[in-house]
């Protein structure tokens, strides 16, 4: 046994650096600041993103394609701004490459993520499990949220790596077995989305970006009861913004608006929701879970 890790240990995984601080960025820097040990795991370096600033545009993938060492750096300083300091990428960095987005030629393309072998992935990610020893695990659903291959390929290889990392008999070179009790899918209720658009509509566009986004636009919205989890990151709201801000090549922020490179604005959450999809609910029946590690045994 380990003796100085903290009681409450959080592992989130996702695709591209900046996915951690849209998503869940006021969770990370709360249990961060509660002493819990947080943990991520970045499946690709972001390569094929669309690069916002106009000074930065030589970095994309169509000229010097540097774009994924720049954003080692973003990402290293947004986990700077929610005093998160476990940070990995799947395999190391540049393992996987960013397959761009759902039918593009890069989809294929020998060494991105979305061609990996899920089991061959997810061997990299037993090891981290076995060696963190979360109780709960977030990532996107099925669909990744909103259909990105690697988003959808982050969710089945953590799904899997979650499944074998707790089998006695798989691979015990990476590590002694480790079962997550709790799994979360990120989502946002669709009755939030509606009014957090309506409240941008309301003060208008005194922004920079060119229109307000629709609910559509938003990946992981679902129908509002199939929320289970609500964390009230108020107190981290500014600790996610300055992180968004610190992936400056795919994120502009300005006061409640955030845009991406379609530069549409919409809402910046701080509060953030999710789903349990694996244990058991902490949380009276019907009632929304106010802390992911509710009900989790010692
Ligand atoms: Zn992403």
């Amino acid at each position: 046994m380990t003796t100085h890790a903290p009681a409450r240990r959080l592992l989130l995984v996702h695709a591209h650096p900046d996915d951690e601080s849209i998503n869940n960025g006021a969770t990370m820097a709360k249990y961060a600041a509660e002493g819990a040990h947080v943990a991520l795991v970045t499946c690709t370096l972001g390569e094929e993103g669309e690069v916002i600033p106009p000074d930065l545009a030589h970095l994309a993938p169509d000229k010097e394609d540097i774009l994924g060492e720049h954003r080692i750096g973003e990402l290293a300083a947004a986990m700077r701004e929610l005093g998160v300091t476990d940070h990995r990428f799947l395999g190391g960095p540049g393992h996987y490459r960013d397959s761009g987005m759902m039918g593009l030629e890069t989809n294929s393309r020998p060494g991105s993520f979305w061609s990996a072998d899920v089991d061959e992935a997810a061997a990299h990610l037993v090891e981290v499990i076995r060696e963190v020893r979360p109780q709960v695990l977030i990532t996107y659903d099925e669909n990744g949220g909103y259909g990105h291959p690697d988003h959808i390929q982050a969710h089945r290889v953590a799904m899997r790596a979650a499944d074998l990392a707790g089998e006695g008999a798989y691979r015990r070179d990476l590590g002694t077995p480790w079962t997550i009790q709790k799994i979360y899918w990120n989502c946002v209720p669709h009755s939030v989305v509606e009014a957090g658009f309506a409240k941008l509509r309301e003060l208008g566009l005194d922004s920079p970006f060119t229109e307000i986004a629709s609910a559509d636009d938003v990946p992981g919205v679902v129908p509002d009861d199939k929320v289970t989890a609500e964390i009230d990151g108020g107190a981290y709201t500014e600790a996610k913004t300055a992180a968004m801000r610190a992936h400056a090549t795919q994120i502009a922020v300005d006061g409640p608006f955030f845009a991406l490179s379609n530069a549409l604005g919409q809402p910046l959450f701080g509060t953030e929701y999710y789903r349990l999809v694996r244990g058991e609910p902490g949380a009276r029946t019907g009632a929304r879970e106010g802390d992911l590690f509710a009900g989790v045994a010692a």
